[in-house]
């Protein structure tokens, strides 16, 4: 590991130097999305200024260069998890999309009547919504494994939901509105037993820490470009390829097709197969420049870095008059969501941004959880590799104050 300084990593990002309420900013609403580093900006302008051209299509000089930066930032995400081949890494729109694909994909094709489909209580809407809507389309059931009172998945619990009807499990990596690091690499192993596919929502961990899907082995993993410090509208659904294969397309259009008559289409391989239409090639080559500046700055250091910065949040948090933090796992990244008694959170939220401070106060589109803790909304500060130890007492010194 090499030497990480913070200071150096926020001079990268430029709106990290802007005033709110003439203070200056301190972003702590990281779950929501994270900000740019001015590599990712200019690889963006440099894209529209001497690349851009539709992909694949047309044989000339800017459709050469923008296929390649298009497949070189396939190649960068493929390295980023991990993946053996780029046919297993398909852009889509972000993670929702991805799930949504692979529920009408393949949901539709391998879901029926009675089958079971394995969810837990921690789940974002973007990984409950989408099964309800193919469970309902099938007559598949949507069982849902519950956690302990720390917000922490119950294995025996979990285990006794697993039989030969689960078809899918889908879970998240880390939580969103708790923070909790789920056992996701034995959950995975133990759906694998009972012959259950298994989606894993890396949303919330690509940004926080090394994720490599050989290792942990879901059948697919989906994650947001801009969870990571890429653009909106980029997304990544990566699957084995075997089980890729075996999906029928989700949209037609261009660019997914070999052959097109009137009486039949041959489609092409995964992930052409997925990609319905023109992309979002810029922000994909956008994506490819955001895990090149995280290569730079090493995933071990950023993990490091904020997991000392949430216990230092933790500690500070912990000492606030009628304070009481929601999640409080052993494992956790990222996430800080509390509650102040005699204070509503949209009101601490208010507060906080006329302190310079952005948190989320709201359900954070995960109201089972929250409900699951006697809560409407929370109060979340969410990190990410730029923040620090003095924007951490910043928080509780401006939490001290509220009166
Ligand atoms: N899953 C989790 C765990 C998330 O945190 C989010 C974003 N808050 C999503 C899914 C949905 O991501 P997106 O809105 O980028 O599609």
């Amino acid at each position: 590991p090499h030497f990480f300084d913070v200071e150096a990593v926020r001079r990268d990002f430029p709106i990290l130097q802007e005033k709110v309420n003439g203070r200056p900013l301190v972003w702590l609403d990281n779950a929501a999305t994270t900000q740019k580093p001015q590599s990712v900006i200019d690889r963006l302008s440099c894209f529209y200024q001497h690349e851009n051209s539709n992909v694949h299509r047309a044989a000339h000089e800017l459709a050469a260069r923008a296929t390649d930066a298009y497949e070189a930032a396939r190649e960068k995400v493929r390295r980023f998890v991990n993946a053996p081949s780029i046919n297993e890494i398909v852009f889509v729109r972000g993670t929702t999309e991805a799930i949504n694909l692979v529920a009408q994909a393949w949901g539709r094709r391998n879901l029926g009547k009675d089958d079971e489909v394995v969810i837990t209580w921690l789940e974002h809407h973007a990984n409950i919504v989408p099964w309800q809507m193919v469970c309902a389309e099938t007559g598949a059931r949507l069982r849902v494994a519950p956690v302990d009172d720390s917000g922490q998945i119950l294995l025996d619990e979990y285990e006794k939901l697993l039989n030969a009807r689960t078809r899918l499990v889908s879970i998240t990596h880390v939580s969103n509105a708790l923070g909790t690091i789920t056992p996701a690499e034995k959950m995975i192993e133990m759906a694998h037993r009972y012959g259950a596919k298994v989606l894993l929502d890396g949303a919330q961990s690509v940004s926080h820490m090394r994720v490599d899907v050989q290792e942990l082995d879901p059948d697919f993993f989906v994650f947001s470009g801009h969870k990571v410090f890429a653009p909106t509208g980029i997304g990544v659904l990566y699957g084995k390829p075997e089980v890729l294969a075996a999906m029928p397309p989700w949209q037609g259009g261009g660019n997914m097709i070999q052959d097109v008559t009137f009486e039949k289409t041959i489609y092409h391989g995964p992930p052409q197969r997925f990609e319905a239409g023109t992309g979002n090639i810029a922000d994909a080559v956008g994506l490819g420049a955001a895990i090149d500046y995280l290569d730079r700055v090493g995933m071990y250091n950023i993990a490091r870095h904020e997991h000392e910065l949430l216990q230092h949040a933790t500690e500070e948090l912990l000492r606030i008059p009628k304070l009481r933090i929601v999640g409080t796992a052993k494992e956790k990244a990222g996430v800080l969501s509390f509650v102040i008694d005699g204070h509503k959170t949209e009101e601490i939220g208010s507060y906080l941004n006329s302190c310079g401070i952005a948190v989320r106060s709201g359900h954070h589109c995960a109201q089972p959880i929250l409900r699951r803790f006697g809560h409407e909304s929370t109060v979340r500060a969410s990190l990410a590799l730029y923040n620090t130890h003095e924007e951490v007492e910043k928080l509780a010194a401006a939490l001290r104050q509220l009166h």
